[in-house]
């Protein structure tokens, strides 16, 4: 088999390279068997359900001490979310109903509603992360309720450190597992932001995730060479591939002590040229890495996580505190609050929409907010009371017409008012910033550009709009690329605007955390590039290479090139004239998904 066929590419999810022997771990719920109880026994099943639950909590504080020693205790945290999952009397309420009313048997009835809640939430993107713990909580739950041993090791975990494949990794498999034992996981499913993921990281295994059929293709024993900064596996390696991954690995060891060179350093190019980098923020449990790398602020604070999933919307104090908890973590910068990105497959509980046949070009982001103004409302005035305490802005997503951002100043004026008729401390003025991620939005920068305060491009959407190429589609990965020429003059239209007009605009989308594009986004003038905490280190020391100069005529020459390879290979020979591309490769992030991390 050539080598392209033993390659498997996923999302990397905690770094760097390891060989070992495949141990499949299948962690599939157990088969449950179809089993009524006679009314008189209802109250021995919801007994044993109590049980149940009360031995699974016993093994998840395990869990919880053993990551506290071995992975610190922010990670512990994780263990008391899948405690709280555990024990949601809502969830245990609705399963003594079904053994009570139906007289379904403890584990039936439990296995019905898992199902339920597991369907619910993999349909759901930002609760697809959660899914491996609730997983995880169910799968601990069945056992004990079948009468299967907790606490089993899989066959094939013996003396060498094996690379564990399994469907799902939860938080429970990743600590319950000590090294020597595992060298690195690898999971059919999952996310970077996946609480496992975290754990892996935090552990120092190396981890890929989303390797979807991966446990069809590895057979047990066979070796595998797992290489968790790029998110690849790779099967049966030859002696040389073998030497090959060692190497690169030595040359990511090498890039990380470059990275750690710059640590503290301001991100000024060779030629005096000073750039501000910010983090973008998902989830609060990112806010820490960003500060720590050193973000100037944040370029992005994702704000669908508050929403989506929960039956109810967020209270508006939640909302203040969280917004003023980040913006109070940079004082000396601003925090961008993104209203809610809603929509697509990203929708709460509380709105259900109609289902569309084209979600992606539906009721979406600012249309959701402007048309519900209810939910809007509460986000406008949770951003002003929060600016009452640090510099927290606001930013709208996924805009097309002038006339949703005049709606939104009105909406913002509008709760201005009603906040001070109430008496309570909040900002009288309040900067808008406009995310510039469709095709439309670029043809009318300029008018935009002067009914905003501040312009930020988000190349994921950009990219997938203008290209027609669905961001998440695995097969169309390699059509996905911001080196297209026409997103790169799209990119200088909006630089060029944002001057005339002399706004501030900066660029969040992933572009701006892979090096190579990141260098093109400095030449056509980017002076704010906001990253993913865990690329922070890397584009700033880039940034410490190279030179606006070079960079300029670069990006002048891509203006003007007719294919994406062309702009690649010019930016790739003004890049290598200043910095070591094979340690770039190093942090190249992989093609197919761009989300992975490069922290060791
Ligand atoms: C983008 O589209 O580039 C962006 C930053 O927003 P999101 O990835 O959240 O859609
Ligand atoms: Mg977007």
């Amino acid at each position: 088999m050539s080598h392209t066929d033993r390659l498997l590419v996923g999302i990397g999810v905690s770094p760097g390279v390891v060989i070992g022997p495949a141990v499949v771990v299948q962690l599939a719920l157990p088969e449950v068997p179809h089993r009524v109880v006679a009314r008189k026994a209802v109250n021995r099943e919801v007994a044993r359900l109590r049980g149940a639950v009360k031995a699974v909590r016993s093994y998840l504080e395990r869990m919880r001490e053993r990551a506290a020693r071995r992975a610190g205790a922010e990670e512990a945290k994780i263990f008391d979310a899948q405690i709280l999952m555990l024990e949601d009397e809502e969830v245990l309420g609705a399963v003594e109903r079904l053994i009570r009313e139906n007289q379904l048997s403890a584990e039936r009835a439990y296995e019905f509603k898992a199902l339920e809640l597991r369907a619910l939430w993999s349909s759901n993107t930002k609760l697809r992360d959660r899914v491996a713990d609730l997983s995880g909580v169910h799968f601990r739950v069945l056992q004990q309720l079948l009468g299967l041993p907790v606490d089993w090791i899989p066959e094939g975990l013996g003396s060498q450190p094996a690379i564990v494949f399994t469907p799902e990794l939860t938080p429970g498999l990743t600590v319950q597992f000590d090294r020597p034992h595992v060298a690195g996981f690898v999971a059919e499913q999952g996310t970077r932001t996946s609480h496992a993921a975290i754990l892996a990281h935090s552990l120092g295994i190396p981890c890929v995730m989303g390797l979807v059929g991966s446990l069809g293709r590895v057979h047990p024993g066979t070796t595998v060479i797992l290489d968790g900064t790029r998110g690849t596996v790779l099967l049966d390696p030859t002696a040389d591939e073998i030497a090959e991954a060692q190497a690169l690995d030595r040359r990511r060891i090498a890039l990380d002590r470059e990275l750690e060179r710059a640590v503290g350093q301001p991100a000024v190019t060779i030629d005096g040229v000073r750039l501000t980098l910010r983090g973008n923020v998902d989830l609060p449990e990112e806010l820490e890495a960003a500060a720590q790398h050193g973000a100037e602020g944040v370029g992005l604070l994702r704000t669908e996580f508050m929403i989506v999933g929960r039956s109810e919307l967020p209270g508006e104090d939640e909302q203040v505190g969280y917004y003023a908890r980040v913006g109070e973590r940079f004082p000396a910068h601003p925090v961008i609050v993104r209203s809610y990105d809603l929509g697509g497959d990203k929708f709460p509980l509380a709105v259900a929409p109609e289902p569309e046949a084209n979600p992606f070009l539906g009721w979406r982001a600012l249309r959701v907010c402007l048309d519900r103004p209810e939910i809007f409302r509460g986000q406008i005035r949770a951003v002003l009371r929060a600016r009452a305490r640090a510099n927290v802005q606001l930013m709208i997503p996924m805009v097309t017409q002038v006339e949703e951002i005049v709606r939104t100043r009105e909406m913002i004026a509008e709760a201005m008012d009603e906040l001070q008729r109430e008496g309570r401390p909040a900002a009288r003025d309040l900067p808008l910033g406009v995310m510039v991620e469709t095709p439309a939005a670029v043809v009318m920068i300029d008018r935009i550009a002067e009914v905003s305060d501040f312009l930020s491009v988000g190349t994921n959407d950009l990219t997938q709009y203008t290209l027609v190429v669905d961001r998440g589609n695995a097969r169309l990965a390699d059509r996905f690329t911001p080196l297209h020429p026409a997103i790169v003059r799209l990119l200088k239209a909006t630089a060029d605007a944002a001057q005339r007009a002399g706004k501030e605009v900066s660029v969040c989308g992933e572009m701006a955390s892979e090096p190579v594009p990141a260098v093109l986004l400095v030449g056509l003038g980017y002076r704010v590039l906001s990253t993913s905490p865990p690329r922070l280190p890397l584009v700033r020391w880039l940034v410490r290479q190279i030179d606006v100069g070079r960079a300029t005529r670069a990006a002048e020459a891509a203006l003007e090139a007719r294919t994406t390879g062309e702009v690649q290979t010019l930016l790739q020979e003004a890049v290598a004239e200043q910095v070591d591309l094979r340690l770039l490769d190093a942090g190249r992030l992989p093609r197919a998904r761009p989300e992975t991390s490069l922290k060791r």
